[in-house]
């Protein structure tokens, strides 16, 4: 059967309100929904409106949530596709893909393109990876650059892309024109980590007596989904003890689970 590698959603349901913290990538990217939004008011003196942009930083810290909100505030459709899902890919396949990806959101224009892990296909050209057929990965490299410079200024798709590795990018695909804008997706601060406690814990039954700022305090180092995760399990710890809501011990406790796998998952690195 074939391998679905890309999904259209008209994802209207993601707001900046469920992004928490991120004050400088939230303004960044306000810019691109007002581009997708009234793209005559900016071409009108002669501007181009940027192609891409770069959303470099950890796994977790809401890169592709960022992406779904700006589709979501500019009521666009969401075409997004992963770097790894070509790993494995036949020689010329992805290339392809890259074409129907394209295609389908020029179509459907305007829209936005979300190319998560693109290291896995955007790493300097000529030196080797170890994911599948490098010959492949520079196919298909080339056809996303090709696609970029093809589309005009007035296509109105811009391509957002997700990276923790900058570094080992293409500078090709950094060129004017193409990303050219990097904004940075940070670990979250005490503060924004409390901001993200109150987006995932609006779901959640908690006991009154909860304090926000003693979980942010307990959470160093956490990413925003490691956040969502605690939530998520303390909700479950409190369900398994037929509590009526959750509670500060429930929070703790799912804090240590995350922690504990955390430190395995970097033992393993190490
Ligand atoms: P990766 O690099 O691993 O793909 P990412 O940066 O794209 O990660 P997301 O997939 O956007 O991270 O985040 C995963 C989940 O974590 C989100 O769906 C959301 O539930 C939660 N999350 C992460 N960051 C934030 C944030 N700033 N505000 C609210 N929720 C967040």
């Amino acid at each position: 059967s074939k391998a679905k590698l890309f999904d259209e959603k008209t994802d209207t349901r993601t707001s900046f309100k469920d992004v928490a913290g991120l004050e400088g990538a939230k303004e960044e990217v306000e810019e691109i929904v007002e581009f997708l939004r009234h793209p005559d008011k900016y071409t009108s003196l002669g501007g181009k409106i940027p192609k891409g942009a770069l959303l470099v930083g950890p796994p977790g810290t809401g890169k592709t949530l960022l992406a779904k909100a700006v589709a979501g505030e500019a009521k666009v459709p969401f075409f997004s596709l992963s770097g790894s899902d070509f790993v494995e890919m036949f020689v010329g396949v992805g290339a392809s893909r890259v074409r129907d990806l394209f295609k389908q959101a020029k179509d459907k224009s305007p829209a936005i393109i979300f190319i998560d892990e693109i290291d896995a296909i955007g790493r300097a050209r000529g030196k080797n990876n170890f994911t599948g057929s490098n010959d492949e990965r520079e196919n298909t490299l080339n056809q996303l650059l090709t696609e970029m410079d093809g589309f005009g200024t007035n296509t109105n798709v811009i391509v957002l892309a997700a990276t923790n590795r900058a570094d080992v990018l293409d500078k090709a695909l950094m060129r004017a024109g193409r990303f050219d804008r990097q904004i940075y997706v940070d670990l979250p601060d005490i503060r924004e980590r409390k901001e993200i406690f109150e987006v995932h814990l609006r779901p959640i039954k908690t006991a009154e007596t909860l304090d926000l700022d003693f979980l942010a305090r307990q959470t160093p180092g956490f990413s925003g989904a490691d956040i969502a995760n605690v939530c998520n399990e303390a909700a479950l710890i409190a369900a398994r003890q037929e509590k009526k809501a959750v509670g500060k011990q429930d929070f703790l406790d799912a804090v240590d689970r995350i922690v504990g796998g955390l430190e395995k998952k970097n033992k393993i690195i190490t």
